[in-house]
C-alpha cells in the first residue's frame, strides 16, 4: 500500500502549485494523508489552515482524518534532537551576521529552491561556513547560559562518518545522496526544538509515508532529509519529485508573488475541473 502526504505550511492561501502537488500526492497513493506544517508560529494562521481544509475539499480531495498538524508534535521532534544531541552530531550555533541570521529565521519552513534541470541538486542558499563548530563544549554552554541566541545545527561530516554513503529512490532509479553540499544544516533553534528538515523526517515516518511526492524545488531537501533519516534509524520512503506549475511568464507560483489564489479562483467563478485543466490534469 502506497502512503503519500500533502504538507502544506498554513502561511497563506493555497494557489495553483498547491494544487498541483495536493492532486498529484492524492493519485500517487493509495492513502491520501494531510499534514499541516505549522511549526513556524511567527507565519502560521489557524484562518489559513480552514482554508486549506476547504479548497482541499472543493478540489474533491479527501484525506484520511485526522490531519496531523505539526505544532502538535513537539515532544517527538525534541525526542528526536535528543538522541542526535546524545550522540554528539550537533553543536550551538550563535553566529549572528545578517545571512546567517536569515538562514535561522528560516529554518521553521521548507526552502523551495532552483529547480535543476535533472536530479543534480542545487543548493537553496548561502552555505554556513562551520564557524561555531569549532567552539569548545564549555564555551557553548557557557553562552547558552548567559542567555544568548543560538541555533542548533547538525554536525555533517560527523554524521556522515556514522551512516556512510546514502542513496535515495525515484522512479525507480537510486541517486546518490550528497550531504555537504549544504553545509551543517539548522536542525533547531533557541525557541523551537525542531526544523522544517527534521520535523519532515520525524513526521514521514510516524505517519508512515511510503511516497514523498513534492516540487522538484524541494529536491535539496530530500538530500538532507536522507541523512536525518539514517541517523534516527527512519524508514526510507520512495520520492517522486514533480515539475512546478509556471505562470504565464514561466515564473514558478509562489505565495510571496501575490499568485493567484484557489480562493480568487473560485469566487471569479472558476470550478474545479477549470483549475484541473489550468493545471494540466
Ligand atoms: N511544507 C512544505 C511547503 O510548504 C512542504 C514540505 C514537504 O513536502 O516536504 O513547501
Amino acid at each position: 500500500m502506497i502512503v503519500t502526504r500533502f504538507a502544506p505550511s498554513p502561511t497563506g492561501l493555497l494557489h495553483l502549485g498547491h494544487a498541483y502537488a495536493a492532486i498529484i500526492a492524492h493519485e500517487s497513493g493509495d492513502d491520501f494523508l494531510l499534514r499541516i506544517e505549522d511549526i513556524d508560529k511567527g507565519r502560521s494562521r489557524d484562518k489559513f489552515i480552514q482554508e486549506i481544509f476547504y479548497d482541499l475539499k472543493w478540489m474533491g480531495l479527501s484525506w484520511d482524518e485526522p490531519s496531523l498538524r505539526q505544532s502538535t508534535r513537539m515532544g517527538a521532534y525534541a525526542e528526536a534532537l535528543v538522541n542526535l544531541k546524545a550522540r554528539g552530531l550537533v553543536y550551538p550555533c550563535f553566529c549572528t551576521r545578517a545571512e546567517i541570521a536569515a538562514e535561522i529565521a528560516r529554518a521553521g519552513e521548507a526552502q523551495h529552491g532552483p529547480v535543476p534541470d535533472d536530479l543534480e541538486a542545487a543548493p537553496p542558499g548561502p552555505i554556513y561556513p562551520g564557524t561555531c563548530r569549532a567552539l569548545s563544549r564549555d564555551e557553548g554552554m557557557a553562552r547558552i547560559a548567559a542567555g544568548a541566541s543560538y541555533a542548533l545545527r547538525l554536525d555533517v561530516a560527523n554524521a556522515v562518518a556514522l551512516t556512510g554513503p546514502l542513496t535515495f529512490r525515484e522512479a525507480g532509479h537510486v541517486h546518490a545522496v550528497d550531504p555537504f553540499r549544504f553545509g551543517d544544516i539548522v536542525i533547531a533553534r533557541k525557541d523551537l526544538p525542531t526544523s522544517y528538515h527534521l520535523a519532515v523526517v520525524v513526521d514521514d515516518a510516524h505517519q508512515q509515508v511510503s511516497l514523498v511526492t513534492r516540487g522538484e524545488d524541494l529536491l535539496t531537501a530530500t538530500h538532507i532529509q536522507r541523512l536525518l533519516q539514517a541517523l534516527l534509524k527512519l524508514p526510507e520512503p520512495a520520492y517522486a519529485h514533480h515539475p512546478l506549475v509556471l505562470d504565464e511568464t514561466g515564473k514558478k507560483f509562489s505565495k510571496r508573488d501575490g499568485a493567484i489564489t484557489l480562493q480568487s479562483l473560485r469566487e471569479a467563478g472558476a470550478t474545479p475541473a477549470d483549475i484541473r485543466a489550468r493545471i494540466g490534469l
